[in-house]
Order: C-alpha cells, then structure tokens, then sequence
C-alpha cells in the first residue's frame, strides 16, 4: 500500500484520521438537517454504501439541536458544518458532534473563540479549517500562496489557545489550483489534510476533476480523507471516492470492473451486460475484478487480469476465469452465470 505524508493523527468519534496509510472517505448530507428522520435515512444509506464520516450542515439552531437526536440513530461520526455563527458551534458541542468544520478568524467575538476552544478541547471536538480559493479575505489575492496564508491566519488563532485537534481543507472548483494548494499545505503544516474539489460540478465533470486532483495527490501520498462533491445523490460520492481510492491502491474491498469500448469484432449484445454488471458491483463489498469484454479474440487475453469475466461470441459469450476459458454461456444466460460465479469467489 502507498506510504503517506505523516500527518499529526485525530480521533473524529472513534476514528483516526491522519498519522496512517489509511485514507478515510467522508461525504455530506443534502437533507435539512433538522429533518432529522431524512436526515438519518440518508446517513444510514452512505454508511451502507462505505461512508466513514458524515458532515451536516448547521444554518440555525433548530439544526444545531438535531443533533443528539441524529447522533443517537447512525454508526458513524458527525460532522457540524457552521458558517461564522459561534453559538450553533457551542450547541452542536454541547450536543455531542464528533467534529465541526470552523474557520475561527470568521469570528470577531474572542470570548466566542475561547469559549468553543474550551468546549472543543474538553469533550475532544477536533475542528476543521475550510479555506476555499472562491472565499478568501479580500485582502488576499486569489493563489495557492494566498489559500496558504488565509489558513495560518485562523491556526494561528487556535495555536494561541493551545489548541491543536486540526484539520485542514484548501478546496477550489479547479483541480490545478487545488493540486498546488495541497502540495503547498502538506510541506507547511503537520495537520491533517481533508481532500476535495468544491463546485465540481454533475457527475461526469466531478469524477473528471475530483479524479485528476484528487488521484494526483493521493499517489504523492498527501491526504488523509476525502470527499468528492458532485450535484447528485451523495451515495454517488461514495462509489466513487472508493472507486478512486482503489485506483491508487488505497482501497481493497470494492470490485473493479475492466470492459472494452467494443468494435466491429463484436458479435453479441455487451453493453446491456456491462450496465447491469457494474451496478450489481456497486452493491457488493468484495476484492474482485471482473471483465466484460466484446470478443474472443483479444478478450481474455487483455482481461487476464480479470479472476472473472466473459468475452462475447456470436450471441453467447465464454466465461473465464484467470485468463482460463470454462465454459459457453448462450447469450440469455450471460448475466446470470456471471453474477453466480461473482456471488461464489
Ligand atoms: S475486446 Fe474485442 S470487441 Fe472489445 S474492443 Fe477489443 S477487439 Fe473490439
């Protein structure tokens, strides 16, 4: 496994965040947070599908105070996401949140300050510094070396109050900046860094960019959780943020498919297959990788990788295995035979 950039470990509601090779995915809810039955639906899925932090955002106090109640139904740590408001930090600490996400140089009241440092450090709250590149003080120019200074500006504020349960995110909508924030961030600070390219965008523009930053990074073994954003269903994020980690060698249980683009070679009807096969993978939890390929020609052989796959003939396809061929499946039977033979390994 890929060695990381040590970073100064937390302990977010019984998990470790930063000082391992381990690399934690976290996402966010979109649901009011004060709608607390939504609300843990949601959490209850993402956990399902491999979330390992949830963050909530906190607009007022109702949300604030949901929080015990959410906190009571769902496995996984809480995360309160506040903007400058310092009392719905002190509620959501008083209300047991597992971390919150706060840049205290937002602030003006220092009694506020002291008093969610005090609270944090008593009931072991570590806080997250969120600095995005669209949002930095108008006294600082929009660069990484900016995104950098912004972020001493408000850990300077909680090092003067001993404080040091930090975490720290440099997100922008574009992946190189976000790539130059980070590398920037991993060689100034000790603290943890959480990964993420903000407003990146639908689906396919988000795994583009989240995948470019993020994979980039990831392999110089900076980063020690992340979150990919997307304007869909968060359980997307999740498939691909281990999708990602996988990718980088970072993740193990989770499925990998390999299927070629097809041509004319093709003889049987592969992308009904390839669909269907890649969403029963995203249910599962297995170190696999299985191969749907369009022809016998060059299928196995480019799939010898694969512990499992079918390569097409005319209208059947052959199943193998570890580059083997076992057997003919008429074209009817195909995704059948191969969903038992990935429920068997
Ligand atoms: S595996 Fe066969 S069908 Fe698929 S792209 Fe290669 S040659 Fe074409």
């Amino acid at each position: 496994m890929l060695k990381r950039s040590k970073t100064r470990p937390l302990n977010v509601g019984g998990v470790k965040l930063g000082g391992q090779d381990k690399v934690v995915i976290q996402s966010m809810t979109n649901t009011k947070t004060k709608d607390v039955d939504a609300t843990v639906k949601q959490i209850l899925d993402l956990e399902r599908a491999g979330c390992e932090i949830i963050r909530v955002a906190i607009l007022d106090g109702e949300d604030a105070k949901a929080i015990k109640a959410i906190k009571e139904r769902i496995h996984i740590p809480l995360v309160a996401d506040i903007h400058f408001n310092p009392d719905f930090a002190l509620m959501a600490i008083e209300q047991g949140v597992d971390k919150i996400r706060l840049n205290p140089g937002n602030i003006e009241d220092e009694d506020k300050i002291r008093a969610i440092v005090d609270l944090a450090k008593k009931k072991r709250v570590p806080i997250r510094i969120g600095i995005n590149a669209g949002s930095l003080n108008k006294k600082y120019k929009r660069n990484e070396v900016s995104m950098i200074e912004s972020a001493k500006d408000h850990i300077r504020i909680l090092e003067s109050l001993d404080f040091h349960d930090i975490c720290l995110s440099f997100k922008s909508s574009d992946p190189i900046e976000t790539i130059k924030a980070y590398r920037l961030a991993a060689s100034t600070f000790p603290y943890p860094l959480h990964l993420g390219v903000t407003e990146a965008g639908t689906l396919i523009d988000s795994t583009l960019k989240s995948s470019l930053a993020l994979g980039n990074l990831l392999l110089e073994g900076i980063g020690d959780t992340i979150r990919i954003s997307i304007s869909d269903d968060p359980l997307k994020e999740i498939t691909i943020a281990k999708k990602l980690l996988k990718a980088c060698g970072l993740y193990r249980d989770v499925p990998t498919l390999i299927a070629c683009p097809t041509c004319g070679r093709i003889q049987y009807d592969m992308l009904p297959i390839v669909k269907e096969i890649e969403e029963y993978l995203n249910t599962i939890t297995k170190d696999i990788t299985v191969a749907v390929m369009g022809c016998a020609v060059n299928g196995p052989g480019e799939a010898k990788g694969a512990d499992i796959g079918v390569a097409g003939m005319k209208d059947s396809a052959l199943l193998f295995k570890k580059g083997k061929v076992v057997m003919t499946i008429p074209q009817k039977d195909i995704i059948k035979v191969l969903k038992d033979e990935i429920e068997k390994f």
